[in-house]
């Protein structure tokens, strides 16, 4: 196994047994529940954010550890991000994730979300993976409680 994956798998273990930024927001304007009926895991986000730019990001709930890891890494990421930064995330996430895109591409604007694209390999576990991003782009851009399909 080589020492990236490993490091990746290190990451990955570190957020899911000790989540970052985990527990309601009170001052959230943004609160979106998303749920992964494959794997069971739910989550709540709560965004706080003002003319476009995301000052907090949290998340409460359950979830498997993949889940629980890739909404911890989201939470990191976006303090501080316009909206419109916060979608281009997504969008490079997701197409890594879901459609195995080469992450090297996106490293500058992936950061430490590259470790999570290697569920591309895994289609079991791309829900996981992508339940917290879909949460938030429902958060952000629609009233409807997320439910992830892909
Ligand atoms: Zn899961």
């Amino acid at each position: 196994m080589s020492v990236i994956i490993e490091l990746y798998q290190q990451l990955i273990i570190d957020h899911g047994r000790r989540p970052r930024n985990v527990g309601e927001l009170a001052e959230a304007n943004y609160i979106k529940d998303g749920y992964n009926p494959l794997c069971g895991d739910q989550l709540r986000v709560y965004v706080k954010a003002y003319d476009g730019v995301i000052e907090a990001v949290q998340f409460t709930g359950q979830g498997c550890a993949i889940s629980t890891a890739s909404a911890s890494l989201m939470t990191q990421c976006l303090v501080g991000k316009t909206v419109e930064e916060a979608d281009a995330i997504f969008k490079a996430f997701h197409v890594c994730a879901t459609e195995g895109a080469d992450p090297s591409q996106y490293q500058e604007i992936l950061g430490k979300l590259v470790v999570l694209t290697g569920v591309s390999e895994f289609p079991a576990r791309v829900k996981c993976a992508t339940l917290a991003w879909h949460t938030l782009q429902a958060a952000l851009h629609d009233n409807q409680d997320c439910v992830s399909t892909e």
